[in-house]
C-alpha cells in the first residue's frame, strides 16, 4: 500500500506565506516556541517543519485555494506538521497539544473541497496518512479492519486482489482520500445506492480524543442498544472531535454479475420520479445518476433528453430483479443502450483541471445539497434559477447522483467569469449567515454568491446543506440556520469532548 497525497491544483511556495488569505477566525493565530517543538520530537518520530512540509499541509482542493494559489496566496500555514506512525504516538501528540493549548488540526488526502482541513489557527497539523493498511479481515462475516491513513484506492486494490472482496464505497476522488478522510466527512461513493453511504459500511471506530484517551466505538457485532450509537457521533465530526486511527467497515463478495443501461426522459422531473419510483419499489442499483438536459448535451451528446445511467453490480438473482423494476418504471423513457453508462466508467474517476480553468478566468465549483422526493422539482429550478441570477455565470446545471427511497441528492455545477465591479464586501452576506471570510476579489464575491444561491434554494425547501462534501470551513455559516438549537447540542458535544477547543478549530460551524 504505498498512495501518496496529490497536491491539490495551483503551484505554490513558501513566500505565497506572506499573502496570506483574511478569515474572520485566523486572527490568534499561535506562535509555538521551539522548546515546544522539541517536546513535540519528543513524543513523535516525525516532525516536519520546512516550508514544502507546511504549504502542503496549508491548503486543500475547494476550489477557492485554486483561485488563492493563481494569486500567490496561502490560505493557512501551520507552523509544524507531525506523521505519526502509530496510535501510540497520535495519542502523545493529541494529550501534548491539549495540555499546552495548540490547535492540533488532522489532515489526510487534502482531497476536501470545503476548506475542512485548514489549519485556520496555525499550530500543528498532523498528517494520519502513514496510519495505513489492512490489519484485520473477517472472511465470515465480511468486514474489514483498515487504518484511517490507507488511501481508498489502496483499500480496494488489496481487498479484491488478496481477499475477493470489496468495500463498495467508490468517490470519485478514490485515489485522493482516504479511509478516515471518509469517515469524517460522510462522504458518498457513486456505487452507494447499493452499498450505501459511508456511515452505512462502518461498524466501528477507533477514535483518540483531545486529551489523548483512546476510545473504541463498537466491537465485531453487527447492532446494538447500549445507549446513542457512539460510532455515529464521529461520521462527518471533520475532525473537532477526536482523531480516528481505524475503521472496521463491512465488505462483500466482488459481484458476480454486472448490468449497465441507460434511459433518455423529456425532462428532469420524469426522470426523477422514475427514480423515485424504482427505490420505493425496493431495487437499489449500485448506479442511479440522472442527468438534467445541459449536461446530458454536454457529458453525452444527447440533446434535449436527460439521460438516466443505471448500472449495477450484485448476485444474477438480485440482478435480474432489480433490472425487471428498472426496466418497468422507466417504461416512458427512450432507451439509450449501454453505450452512455460504458462512457460514464471511462472517466468516473477523472480529476477535472481546476487550476487550467482558473487560469482561463474561471472561477468554478460543485455545490451537493439534498432533499425529499416532494421537494426535489422546487429545490432544482429555483437552484437554477437564483444561479444564473448571479452576475458573470457562464454555466449552470446539475445531476441527480445518489438516490434513496425517501429522497435524493442534487448534484449543481457552476462556472462564472466574474466581472471586476470593485464592491466585494456585501457580496453575498445573506442575513442570518456569519461567513468564513469576506470576500475581497471579484472572483471570491461571485463564488459565495453562487454558493449561496443553491445553497439557500435547498435550505428554503427543506433541505441539507450538504448530501457528502461537509461543512468545513466554505459552509460553517449555514450551520446555524440549519439545524438550529441542534448547533448548541452539536456545541455542548465539543465542549465534552475538547474543553479546551484544539481540535480544528472553526469548522463544522463550532465557532470558539
Ligand atoms: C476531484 C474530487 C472528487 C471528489 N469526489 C467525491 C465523491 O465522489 N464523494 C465524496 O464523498 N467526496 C468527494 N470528494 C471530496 C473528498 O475527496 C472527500 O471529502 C474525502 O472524504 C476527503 O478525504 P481526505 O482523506 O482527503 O480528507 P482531508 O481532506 O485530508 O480532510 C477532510 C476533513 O476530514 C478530517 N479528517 C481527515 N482524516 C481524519 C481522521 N483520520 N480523523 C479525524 N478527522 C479526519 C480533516 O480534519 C478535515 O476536516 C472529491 C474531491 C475531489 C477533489
Amino acid at each position: 500500500m504505498t498512495a501518496k497525497r496529490t497536491p491539490p491544483p495551483g503551484a505554490l511556495d513558501a513566500s505565497s506565506a506572506v499573502n496570506p488569505v483574511r478569515f474572520a477566525l485566523s486572527r490568534s493565530s499561535h506562535t509555538l516556541p521551539e522548546a515546544f517543538a522539541s517536546r513535540l520530537r519528543g513524543v513523535c518520530g516525525t516532525v516536519l517543519h520546512d516550508d514544502a512540509a507546511r504549504v502542503e499541509a496549508g491548503r486543500d482542493w475547494w476550489p477557492l485555494s485554486a483561485v488563492w494559489a493563481s494569486q500567490g496566496r496561502q490560505p493557512c500555514l501551520p507552523q509544524l506538521v507531525a506523521v505519526p506512525s502509530s496510535i501510540q504516538e497520535v495519542s502523545a501528540v493529541s494529550a501534548l497539544c491539549n495540555r499546552e493549548r495548540v490547535p492540533l488540526t488532522v489532515f489526510a488526502g487534502a482531497s476536501g473541497v470545503c476548506g475542512a482541513s485548514l489549519p485556520l489557527r496555525s499550530g500543528v497539523s498532523l498528517d494520519v496518512t502513514a496510519l495505513h493498511g489492512i490489519s484485520d479481515v473477517d472472511a465470515k462475516s465480511r468486514t474489514v479492519q483498515v487504518g484511517a491513513g490507507t488511501f481508498g484506492q489502496d483499500l480496494e486494490n488489496e481487498l479484491r486482489s488478496s481477499h475477493d472482496l470489496t468495500v463498495g464505497h467508490w468517490p470519485q476522488s478514490m485515489a485522493l482520500s482516504t479511509v478516515g478522510g471518509w469517515v469524517a466527512c460522510r462522504g458518498a461513493g457513486q456505487f452507494s445506492t447499493r452499498y450505501g453511504k459511508i456511515e452505512d459500511m462502518v461498524t466501528a471506530l477507533e477514535v483518540v480524543l483531545a486529551d489523548g484517551t483512546v476510545v473504541d466505538t463498537g466491537g465485531a457485532y453487527p447492532k446494538s442498544a447500549t445507549g446513542p450509537d457512539l460510532t455515529q457521533v464521529f461520521l462527518g465530526s471533520e475532525g473537532t472531535l477526536g482523531v480516528i486511527t481505524s475503521v472496521r467497515l463491512r465488505a462483500h463478495k466482488v459481484p458476480a454479475a454486472t448490468t449497465r443501461f441507460a434511459y433518455g426522459f423529456k425532462d428532469f422531473d420524469s426522470g426523477l420520479e422514475a427514480c423515485r419510483r424504482v427505490l420505493q419499489r425496493g431495487a437499489t442499483p449500485a448506479v442511479l445518476r440522472l442527468y438534467d438536459r445541459t449536461e446530458s448535451e454536454r457529458n453525452f451528446a444527447f440533446a434535449g433528453v436527460c439521460v438516466l445511467l443505471v448500472a449495477d453490480e450484485a448476485d444474477p438473482v438480485m440482478l435480474e430483479a432489480t433490472q425487471r423494476v428498472v426496466d418497468e418504471e422507466c417504461g416512458e423513457a427512450s432507451q439509450l443502450g449501454p453505450d452512455p453508462v460504458e462512457q460514464w466508467f471511462k472517466h468516473r474517476n477523472e480529476i477535472p483541471d481546476i487550476a487550467g480553468l482558473v487560469a482561463a478566468g474561471l472561477v468554478v465549483d460543485t455545490v451537493e445539497v439534498a432533499g425529499s422526493w416532494g421537494a426535489l422539482p422546487a429545490m432544482y429550478s429555483e437552484a437554477l434559477s437564483a444561479l444564473r441570477g448571479v452576475e458573470g455565470t457562464v454555466a449552470a446545471s446539475a445531476h441527480q447522483s445518489h438516490a434513496y427511497s425517501d429522497g435524493a441528492c442534487l448534484y449543481f455545477t457552476f462556472a462564472g467569469r466574474p466581472a471586476d465591479t470593485g464592491r466585494y464586501s456585501d457580496a453575498g452576506q445573506t442575513a442570518g449567515m456569519s461567513p468564513s471570510w469576506t470576500p475581497d476579489s471579484a472572483a471570491e464575491a461571485f463564488y459565495k454568491e453562487a454558493f449561496d444561491a443553491v445553497t439557500l434554494a435547498a435550505l428554503r425547501n427543506g433541505g441539507t446543506v450538504s448530501h457528502h462534501h461537509g461543512i468545513g470551513l466554505n459552509r460553517a455559516g449555514y450551520m446555524k440556520q440549519h439545524l438550529g438549537a441542534g448547533l448548541d447540542v452539536l456545541r455542548a458535544l465539543k465542549g465534552a469532548l475538547d474543553p479546551n477547543g484544539i481540535l480544528n478549530p472553526g469548522k463544522l460551524g463550532l465557532l470558539p
